[in-house]
């Protein structure tokens, strides 16, 4: 089994993070539950060895339903706080860079602030084909299901696992749990059981998690959903392929807030008969591209990297496109023969 976590890469992060006057945590841009909980879980371990500075900076504000994971407020967001997100990146000695492996990632507006920072750059991910260029460290196994795990197998390797408190145990299972899919996916293995197992074993409540992030829906989310169903949904079954969409006004209409749009795609997906999904969102004048497909054999992150000007896993993927809904539309059904 690959370990990341070696002695002598260790034994490197440990020397930086030692002097280190100032750590900064950030993530990818539109947060998901692995992007904020090995944020958070990474932040809590921190404070409890580093007596220094340590800031979680992320490109946008946590959506809702993940806003009672301790810690949450105190994260800042290049959204709202750009001038305090850009001195502590200037300022920072450590930036950690989680979930994403490439610094675009983070966003054009986010983006120059880190790659200009003089702060050593630690990548800690779970995505395929790292771009390790301007890094000084990087951890990353596309084969972990996700981000949360290698936090969890970092504090394992450093022999720190009693520093796994309720804010750390919390922080790791929501991660894990929103990016396997509530362990439903293939990256799911016997390895991210065991560490469940032993996040349970230390109080982890699992059902208020899953609660707290599932049974949260609006009125208005349901609506937004059903909606999007019932208007938004086309099957084209001989790609068997689904595609759904929102526009600006659509999510207007039904008043939709961060994260109301999470897990439309999947519900497209779990159409009997179909093996992808793509989910068009228009949001802030440009259409993202949401894929998720099933099997070795569906690679999305194809299409969205080729087309798209995306990537991402070979099952869930992202992209966008500048030109209009009914255009990304279009193309999409344009090159969806050529991955069929
Ligand atoms: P989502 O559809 O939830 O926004 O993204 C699904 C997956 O695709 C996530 O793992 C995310 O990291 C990845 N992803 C989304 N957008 C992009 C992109 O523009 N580039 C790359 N490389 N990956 C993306
Ligand atoms: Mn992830």
């Amino acid at each position: 089994m690959l370990m990341i976590f070696t002695q002598d890469k260790l034994q490197n992060l440990e020397h930086y993070l030692i002097d280190a006057e100032s750590i900064v945590i950030t993530a990818h841009k539109s947060p998901d539950g692995d992007s904020i909980g090995s944020s958070l879980a990474l932040y809590h371990y921190l404070k409890q060895h580093y007596f220094t500075e340590i800031t979680v900076c992320h490109p946008d504000a946590s959506p809702n339903f993940l806003n009672w994971l301790e810690g949450t407020e105190d994260i800042l967001s290049f959204e709202l706080n750009a001038e305090e997100v850009k001195s502590k990146l200037k300022r920072a000695s450590v930036i950690f860079c989680l979930d994403y492996n490439s610094f675009g990632r983070v966003g054009n507006e986010m983006q120059p602030h880190l790659v200009s920072s003089s702060a050593k750059k630690i990548m800690i991910d779970h995505h395929l084909n790292p771009e390790e260029e301007g890094f000084d460290l990087v951890f990353s196994d596309d084969k972990s299901c996700s981000t949360a795990q290698l936090i969890y197998e970092l504090i394992a390797a450093k022999n720190h696992t009693d520093s796994i408190n309720k804010a750390v145990g919390e922080a790791i299972y929501t991660g894990v749990m929103t990016d396997t899919g509530s362990f439903r996916f293939p990256s799911t293995t016997g390895k991210t059981h065991r560490i469940i197992a032993e996040l349970l074993e230390k109080g982890i409540s699992n059902n208020k998690i899953h609660e707290r992030v599932f049974d949260n829906n609006s009125v208005n989310r349901l609506k937004l959903h059903g909606y999007a169903i019932s208007s938004n949904l086309e099957i084209l079954p001989e790609f068997k392929t689904a595609l759904i969409h929102l526009t600006a006004e659509e999510q207007e209409r039904f008043e939709a807030k961060k994260g109301d749009t999470e897990g439309l795609v999947n519900t497209a997906l779990s159409i009997k008969g179909i093996d992808k999904a793509i989910f068009f969102k228009e949001s802030d004048g440009i259409i993202k591209i949401s894929f998720r497909s099933i099997g070795e054999a569906n690679p999305v992150n194809e299409m969205a990297a080729k087309y798209f000007d995306g990537g991402g896993h070979k099952n869930a993927s992202g992209g966008r496109y500048m030109k209009g809904m009914s255009n990304a539309i279009s193309q999409i059904k344009k090159v969806l023969p050529e991955f069929c």
